[in-house]
């Protein structure tokens, strides 16, 4: 059996990450007891990752239109609309 350090999606704490028990389409869930969140490793949506929410929010920030944003990164128009109103807000 090879252990392999997970980090987690948040804050990349690899010390205090434990296993979470699954999502529903039986994905390994994990929570980073540092900073109490929960992630797992590779998203089923992609919309659901940190690092796709980042780069959606640098795109917006630069200029980048909502379909621009949306058709580069593959994620729906709505899922970037919505996290544009997380930034106005
Ligand atoms: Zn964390």
């Amino acid at each position: 059996m090879v252990l392999e350090a997970v980090s987690c999606k948040h804050c990349g704490q690899t010390k205090h990450v434990k296993r979470y028990g699954t999502t529903r389409a039986g994905t390994q869930r994990y929570r980073c007891y540092d900073c109490g969140r929960t992630f797992v490793q590779t998203y089923t949506h992609k919309a659901r990752d940190p690092l796709v929410k980042e780069q959606i929010t640098q795109m917006v920030l630069n200029g980048a239109g909502i379909r621009d944003t949306a058709r580069v990164l593959g994620v729906n128009r709505n899922t970037v609309s919505a996290q544009f109103k997380k930034l106005a807000s």
